[in-house]
């Protein structure tokens, strides 16, 4: 596949909305993750929905299991700024519940919510009240009939039956999910799956894991989909406060320029010639001051000005380090010269010059 393609995704899935927001299609990824808070504590659950928004968070997923979690949700809806999705663990009736409050979104796991019976009547119900549905397959969880497959293949069977009955239904306002904590598995299963169906796919590393190690395997999992069409909405998991997820997720989308917010920091390894200018701390310390910018540039912070300034030719601003002083530069070409001490307010300075920020 040459660059150009890789850079324009094939449409191939279908679109669907989950209240205003466009999922598949050839929309822009959306990005989600999920409260951890109780539903009942509607406080709580708010607040934290607005932090994951303001984090940049398109959808949030809300935890629906039971009735006194059913109560909160009505309420979390009517104060959400963004599409809220229900999460349904086993009874059914939460999610035709959920559907009545106002959900955007029902998530069900059909292994889990018992006979066909009970999955058509929520789609039923969600067909009633213009409500999407997210099919979610996971691998601890598929339906005993499928249990001699290789377990890729009975993610997408399982996948595939349930999607069947909805279209049989008429219904067709679904994304789908294939879920495993093993990366080649939830890969083969994705790509297998979007052989079968145009449903718009929800990636996500099921039980990734704790901070770094599950966002290295939802990069891994996700470089091998995302540009090749194959995912329309992702969730970073991660055993963390949820807020951190997102970051997570635009630093993949970014690395695979789907999508951006906020800028690029670069910053070489460093090594002897860095003369004893601090990259490590720099770099951080640039990361941290651009924290609150919202357009996308990038920012090089490298060691040298042997190597840096052409190293980082394509950054938009840049600094090289030097033995007492450092070079500020812009597109590999110097912007000035200034002590060692100067350079972190010297680089913001010639940022801030920029009208785009
Ligand atoms: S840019 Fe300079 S300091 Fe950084 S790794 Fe390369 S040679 Fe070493």
């Amino acid at each position: 596949m040459t660059e150009a393609a890789l850079r324009e995704r094939p449409v191939t899935s279908r679109q669907i909305k989950v209240g205003d927001v466009p999922i598949g299609g050839g929309a822009q990824v959306a990005v989600q993750s999920m409260t951890n808070t109780m539903t009942y504590d509607v406080e709580a659950t708010v607040q934290q929905v607005y932090d994951l928004n303001a984090a940049g968070a398109d959808l949030v997923r809300v935890s629906v299991n039971g009735s006194k979690a059913l109560k909160g949700f009505r309420e979390v809806v009517w104060r959400s700024p963004v599409p809220l999705i229900a999460d349904i663990h086993f009874d059914y009736r939460m999610a035709l519940g959920a559907a009545d409050a106002g959900a955007a979104c029902v998530r069900i796991n059909p292994g889990n919510v018992g006979s066909d019976d009970r999955y058509r009547r929520v789609i039923e119900k969600c067909q009633e009240k213009g409500t999407a549905m997210r099919i979610g397959v996971n691998s601890g969880s598929v339906e005993k009939r499928f249990w001699d497959l290789p377990k890729a293949e009975a993610l997408v069977a399982s996948a595939l039956h349930k999607v069947e009955i909805a279209e049989e239904m008429d219904f067709f306002d679904f994304k789908v999910s294939l879920k495993a904590s093993h990366v080649p598995e939830m890969v083969e299963a994705n790509k297998r799956f979007r052989e079968y169906s145009d449903a718009p796919l929800h990636l996500g590393v099921t039980e990734a894991g704790t901070k770094l190690p599950g966002a290295i395997k939802s990069a891994a999992a996700l470089g091998q989909l995302l540009p090749y069409g194959i995912g329309d909405t992702i969730r970073i998991s991660l055993a963390e406060d949820p807020v951190e997820e997102i970051p997570v997720a635009y630093h993949i989308l970014s690395a695979l320029d789907l999508r951006h917010r906020g800028p690029n920091v670069i910053a070489c390894p460093s090594c002897a010639r860095t003369l004893g200018f601090d990259v490590i701390g720099m770099a951080a310390k640039v990361e941290e001051g651009l924290e609150h910018f919202e357009d996308h540039f990038t920012v090089a912070v490298m060691g040298c000005v042997v190597n840096g300034p052409g190293e980082a030719r394509d950054a938009d601003y840049g600094v090289a380090g030097g033995k007492d002083d450092g070079v500020i530069f812009s597109k590999g070409q110097p912007l000035r010269k200034v002590g060692r001490d100067e350079i972190y307010d010297a680089l913001f300075e010639e940022i801030a010059k920029d009208d785009r920020k």
